[in-house]
């Protein structure tokens, strides 16, 4: 038998190893905006088409590389940034494997700019899936301008494996937060598709946070500042009362790199403890600088993550930093001033969804009796002794109303447990959270937000479908401003949005003016109520393997569902098991969890015996 095994050939060993750096867009915008800060640039450009899968293009200042260099840097290993093992523990350059550029020529046709100040003429190559194309001198400003096209024309189950765009654009945008975050003092540019997504000016980080995520930031910063057994933590988190109901903003920097630390987030968390709710998240950029011989960042290829020498100390660092932050800037006692406002908040909200009709699907126009009550309610709310007439009052308004409700009874499902006996029937709720009634083989026990959120998942996704949303017109236009990274996201969601049934036009750059929203939305208003669409959208169902329109749905009967705690009239009770089993699917809602429960009589029975 003749030997078998052979070497790969180069070409091939880079494509395989570039799996590793390079799975998305994103990976490449991340090692080239690392590379340009390596550089010591001061101003960067990245621009991208197509959602990087097009074109990703980043132009520097940065150092620049002669003429060898520029030869070298595509061959793996290749690295300006370590020499020998000791300098492993001294590393303060984001990049140090000399793998990037390898990986990314091997999957993408690249070309190269560069000139370094002192050379009168640059340098041009360019490079076709590791192949060398050509190198030639070429006038160029001093700095490196890279373009790497067509990312894996050549591996093409990889390409087929990327995601829609806006899924790309979005990590895309995360690695772009990233960098820009840690480096304010250099001024960015961010194109897609030739339009201007960002322009950030060189400055102090609270400005670039807020000039990255929106003017209503810069109320909510807290300074964070400590260093304790040369550990030293700076940045800025936000303040308990804007913490938010989804995984927001929250980014930890360690010698200025991104991490991502189960660990410290707790700590963090932890020092917000009574301050929040649970499951809401607070905003925080927090930069954590410390000897990097006390740091592994060599634990994974993407350098996500590291691993610290004493965890526990910095645990306890970050924990008490942020702790005394929300001291000296008086938080907690400003938090039961907060707690009240927020009471207010969902007073008024409340009296907006009653005046409307508590869950009703077809909402009328207020009348100017319904007008004249939400008089009365405003007076009433500020007399605390008068809540039971309060309740009187808006259960007098549910009943005023409930003649409004679609029903679906006619759609009833006739199946033998499912069945309702007889209209005056017992119906209560337990909780203010579960909706008990009798059927025939026993008690039915029903979740109003599951049930609830069944029930408009299935209307938005038919509204989808037809291309028809209901809107509610509203009397004035509220404008709302987003920050780039919403807008683009608004812009790609724009058809859906609209046939949700939510009016609105462009107000000016990166705001909207909102003129109605959906008619069967109910306990938020139409700002909020988009807001957390947005929201909802971009944390849990942009990278998810449903279609828009279904994701869509999934996010907005989510939040736009009654919650637990909100008490419905006997009407609205009958109204929502009509509809519920006026569904397709009246079992569960589209996470899978059960609307309803069925205690059957036979095991009532058993429970005393
Ligand atoms: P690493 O960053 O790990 O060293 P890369 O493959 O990303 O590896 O880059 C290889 C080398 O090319 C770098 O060490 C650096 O010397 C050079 N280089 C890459 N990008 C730039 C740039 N934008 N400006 C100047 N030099 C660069
Ligand atoms: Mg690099």
């Amino acid at each position: 038998m003749t030997d078998v095994i052979q070497l790969l050939p180069d070409s091939l060993a880079n494509q395989i190893a570039a799996g590793e750096v390079v799975q998305r867009p994103a990976s490449v915008v991340k090692e080239l905006l690392e590379n340009a800060i390596d550089a010591k640039s001061k101003n960067i450009t990245l621009i991208v088409k197509d959602a990087g899968k097009a074109l990703i293009q980043i132009i520097d200042d940065g150092q620049g590389m002669s003429e060898t260099d520029a030869r070298m840097c595509f061959e793996r290993h290749a690295t300006s940034k370590i020499r020998k093992t000791e300098d492993l523990f001294s590393i303060r350059t984001m990049g140090f494997r000399g793998e990037a550029l390898a990986s990314i020529s091997a999957v993408a046709q690249v070309e190269l700019k560069t000139k370094r100040d002192e050379d009168t003429i640059g340098t041009q190559i360019i490079i076709d899936g590791s192949k060398f194309k050509s190198q030639e001198g070429v006038s160029t400003p001093t700095g490196t301008n890279i373009v790497v096209k067509n990312l894996f024309y050549n591996v093409p189950a990889r390409r087929n494996f990327l995601k829609s765009n806006p899924v790309e654009l979005r990590h895309i945008m995360d690695e772009f937060h990233r960098i820009a975050l840690s480096n304010p003092e250099v001024s960015f540019y961010l194109f897609q598709n030739d339009l201007e997504v960002y322009h950030l000016k060189a400055g102090k980080l609270s400005q670039r946070i807020v000039h990255l995520f929106g003017k209503n930031y810069r109320e909510q910063l807290v300074p964070c500042q400590e260093e304790v057994e040369e550990i030293k933590i700076t940045g800025y988190i936000g303040k308990p009362e804007n913490a938010k109901k989804s995984r927001g903003e929250q980014y930890f920097f360690v010698n200025n790199r991104f991490i991502r630390s189960s660990y410290l987030n707790h700590a963090v968390v932890n020092a917000y403890h009574g301050l929040i709710p649970e499951n809401s998240f607070p905003f925080f950029v927090l930069f954590i600088e410390l000897d990097p011989k006390h740091v592994d960042i060599n634990v994974h290829p993407t350098k996500t993550e590291v691993k610290f020498d004493d965890e526990r100390t910095v645990y306890s660092i970050v924990k008490s930093t942020v702790k005394k932050s929300l001291g000296t800037f008086n938080l907690t006692p400003s938090m039961d001033y907060s707690v009240d406002t927020n009471f207010i908040q969902n007073f008024r909200k409340d009296e907006k969804q009653e005046n409307s009709g508590g869950f009703t699907f077809e909402r009328p126009e207020p009348s100017q009796r319904e007008k004249d009550n939400l008089k009365n309610w405003e007076n009433l709310y500020f007399d605390a002794f008068e809540n039971e007439r309060f309740e009187k009052q808006v259960n007098i308004e549910k009943e005023s109303k409930h003649l409004t409700f679609e029903s679906a009874a006619n759609k009833f499902d006739e199946g033998e447990t499912r069945q309702v006996s007889g209209t005056e029937k017992a119906l209560f709720q337990v909780d203010l959270s579960y909706i008990v009634t009798s059927v025939k083989s026993g008690l039915m026990i029903i979740d109003q937000q599951n049930a609830h959120e069944r029930i408009l998942f299935e209307k938005f996704k038919k509204n989808l479908e037809n291309q028809q949303g209901h809107v509610q017109q509203f009397l004035f236009p509220e404008t709302i401003e987003l920050n780039a990274a919403d807008y683009t996201l608004l812009k790609d969601l724009d058809n859906e949005v609209r046939n949700l049934g939510f009016s609105y036009e462009q107000f000016g750059k990166n705001t909207i003016a909102l003129n109605g929203s959906p008619t069967l939305s109910s306990q938020k208003s139409g700002k909020e109520l988009l807001l957390s669409l947005l929201e909802d959208y971009k944390s849990n169902h942009a990278d998810s393997t449903y279609d828009k329109r279904e994701s869509i749905s999934r996010a907005m009967s989510k939040n736009a569902a009654i919650k637990k705690g909100k008490s419905l009239s006997k009407e609205e009770m009958q109204s929502l098991i009509d509809q519920l089993f006026g569904c397709e699917n009246p079992n569960y809602t589209p996470n899978g969890e059960k609307t309803y429960y069925i205690l059957e009589a036979k095991n009532i029975e058993r429970m005393f015996n």
